[in-house]
């Protein structure tokens, strides 16, 4: 990679261990054992938190690039997306041991939070051992779930607004003796329901989802609470119960949902939110609706920050905390009314998928304000405010090897002076006395006056720091351009602030020498990764290394794999990035195997999305061509080689080459 500038400015530190690199990114926090950094100082996979059985990710990375895939490259470790089934139905395991809970649970996976058809099939083959089933919440979701079911006991919970050719298909799966439970949403749906099933002739079987007064705490918190737009309310869960009477089908209501909204941040609203409709369930079963199921819907957090903290994007409990107080607080509410308990559901997508994607990035560019060479002295020429903002220069240079008195106060001295001097430099240039030449060591030796002041500012220091030295913190942040789209790959992060870990995936034996902020392909000034995970919930940059000539710097953004994952957009028709499918495998060289490779999209597959079609552009082309070779501007031999290299185009991938020299 190119770099314009080499020296390192941060203190190179002797101590820096792979360690230190750990606690700086906070890979304990976020990586649940999954990831960490190796003795050679690189990123490692390990599918069972096990340090001693693990991949290499720059070597995975390495031997891609040998192979030629163009980079941004996703990579999915399946065995990730495994081993989170496997802990998810443990934890409910253990929970139900403990507490001696009489009845089962299942997971279902919600495919709107990845629905590829890869990981759809990864999870449904790793909970095949726990009867895993799925859930959907729109017609093509159904249309996709159902031939999995390959038990007529692996559950498919069907949430969403269903219209009637969607219940009718819920209706033929019972039918076949599939369990497919349709969630009634609204008391209107549950009409419909019945209206269809009675000229099917099939005895239906549906769920509820309660509308709770419990609220939930988190982004999502609206998904729940009286202003919530889902649920059917209690008066229609008694007119519903009535009418279920009246037609004798006691027995088909026989699920109770909630959903708390995605990413539950604080376990209290949870526990509320399960007594609550444990409480409908006791009561529905003293009325003699036999309610089977209990289905706490989704909202299983990710620590995508600290751990276990209060901030932004972390949550206050473990995953065998969640299975605990649901466990426990259902068989608490049955208890007390002495009905048995119900088969417990839970509809955990993030919590499943998030983990198992690594996008990698490789930085292009890093861009930092202009400095002065370092031995560079003014000639007798140059301009008068060229000499004063050098003397300013050697000024501070100097209080490195001799710190004066009030040291802070001294700086922002030396800082105005510097403000003064390039804003006469500003006005000079504008009236024509300062050429173009004379203004740029201008503004070279300004950014190394800034650079030489920051230097020396002692930001832990009692005494606050003045807000202009401050300020110089951000101003002097570097641009790293990054090789992806933040609109493809990073969607969370611009639409909902999200934060994602990323780091460096080699190098973590050096200590990182400068802060960068992630700015990508696209001409959006939105295009760039504004928030980095930390303790501090301001941070705004991230710590990266001096790129090496030559030497590609490549970065990994963590727990990719729900939601955004499959939501990219089409911003600057970048598209999709290519993909590899990784399992780990000790047998095999740096321990690992590729099961599939996905390319990204090519520039004529993201244009025919937009109406663009290459016969047409190639006509079209040839005819703009044509009209210069006949006006004699072009030789025909010159026309027809453009034609190519432009047709050549449509198989191009969308980003960035840096291979195309
Ligand atoms: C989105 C959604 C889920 C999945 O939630 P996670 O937070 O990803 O576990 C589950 N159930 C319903 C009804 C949903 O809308």
């Amino acid at each position: 990679m190119n770099s314009d500038v080499n020296s390192p400015t941060l203190e190179t530190d002797a101590t820096w261990t792979t360690a230190d690199a750990e606690a700086l990114y906070r890979v304990d926090a976020w990586s649940d054992g999954y990831f960490f950094v190796n003795d050679a100082g690189h990123v490692a996979v390990s599918p069972e938190a096990d340090r001693s059985r693990a991949i290499d990710l720059k070597r995975l990375v390495d031997d891609l690039r040998q192979e030629g895939l163009t980079f941004p490259v996703l990579i999915r470790f399946h065995d990730i997306l495994r081993a989170r089934v496997e802990h998810l139905n443990a934890a409910f395991a253990r929970a139900i041991e403990e507490f001696g809970y009489a009845n089962r649970y299942t997971s279902v996976y919600p495919i709107k939070v990845n629905q590829l058809h890869e990981v759809v099939e990864e999870i449904l083959d790793a909970g095949r051992p726990y009867g895993l089933g799925l859930e959907c919440g729109s017609k093509a979701e159904l249309v996709a779930a159902l031939p999995h079911l390959e038990s007529d006991d692996t559950l498919l919970i069907c949430n969403g607004y269903k219209d009637p050719s969607m219940l009718r298909l819920i209706l033929t799966g019972q039918q076949l003796g599939k369990s497919v439970i349709p969630v009634v949403e609204k008391f209107g749906e549950f009409e419909g329901l019945l209206r269809l099933a009675r000229e099917m002739d099939v005895r239906p079987r549906f769920g509820v989802r309660i509308h709770l007064s419990t609220r939930g705490a988190g982004k999502w918190a609206e998904s729940s609470g009286d202003r919530s737009k889902f649920g059917v309310t209690i008066p229609e869960l008694v007119r519903i119960i009535e009418r279920l009477k009246a037609e004798r089908l006691e027995d088909a209501l026989v699920l109770l949902h909630f959903h708390l909204g995605s990413q539950i941040a604080d376990i209290q609203p949870l526990k509320q939110a399960v007594k609550e409709v444990a409480q409908v369930y006791v009561q529905l079963h003293a009325r003699g609706i036999g309610v089977r199921y209990i289905d706490v819907g989704g909202g299983l957090g990710v620590n995508y920050a600290s751990g276990y903290s209060d901030h932004a994007g972390s949550i206050n409990y473990s995953l065998q905390e969640y299975a605990n107080s649901i466990v426990y607080a259902v068989k608490e509410v049955c208890d007390a009314a002495h009905v048995p308990v119900p088969a417990l559901v839970s509809e955990s997508g993030r919590a499943l998928t998030a983990h198992h994607s690594v996008l990698i990035v490789e930085a292009l560019q890093a861009y930092r304000k202009d400095e002065i060479q370092p031995d560079f002295r003014p000639a007798e020429a140059d301009h008068q405010v060229i000499h004063e903002l050098y003397a300013t220069l050697e000024q501070v240079r100097a209080y490195r090897t001799a710190p004066p008195d009030r040291l802070p106060a001294r700086l922002l001295e030396a800082y105005h002076d510097a403000a003064e001097k390039r804003q006469e430099s500003n006005l000079l240039f504008s009236l024509g006395y300062l050429p173009l030449e004379q203004k740029a060591l201008a503004e070279n030796l300004y950014w190394s006056i800034c650079r030489a002041i920051h230097e020396q500012v002692d930001f832990d220091a009692e005494l606050p720091v003045p807000a202009e030295l401050l300020a110089l913190d951000d101003r002097l942040i570097d641009q790293y351009l990054c090789d992806f789209s933040v609109f493809q790959s990073m969607l969370d992060h611009w639409a909902i602030g999200q934060r994602f870990p990323i780091m460096p995936i080699a190098r973590l034996d050096e200590p990182p020498d400068r802060r960068g902020v992630l700015v990508d392909l696209t001409c959006d000034s939105d295009g760039k990764v504004s928030h980095y995970v930390d303790a501090d919930e301001e941070k705004d940059f991230l710590e990266l290394h001096t790129p090496r000539p030559d030497e590609p710097y490549f970065l990994a953004f963590f727990l990719m794999g729900a939601y955004q994952d499959i939501m990219g957009d089409m911003h600057n028709l970048f598209g999709r990035t290519t993909e590899v499918h990784v399992y780990f495998d000790e047998e095999e060289p740096n321990n690992y195997y590729i099961e599939k490779t996905i390319p990204g999209a090519t520039v004529e597959e993201m244009l025919s999305l937009v109406q663009y079609f290459p016969n047409d552009l190639h006509r079209r082309m040839n005819g703009l061509i044509r009209r210069k070779i006949e006006a004699g501007h072009l030789r025909p031999k010159a026309g027809m080689e453009i034609l190519a290299r432009y047709d050549a185009m449509f198989k191009q991938m969308t980003y960035y080459n840096p291979q195309d020299a």
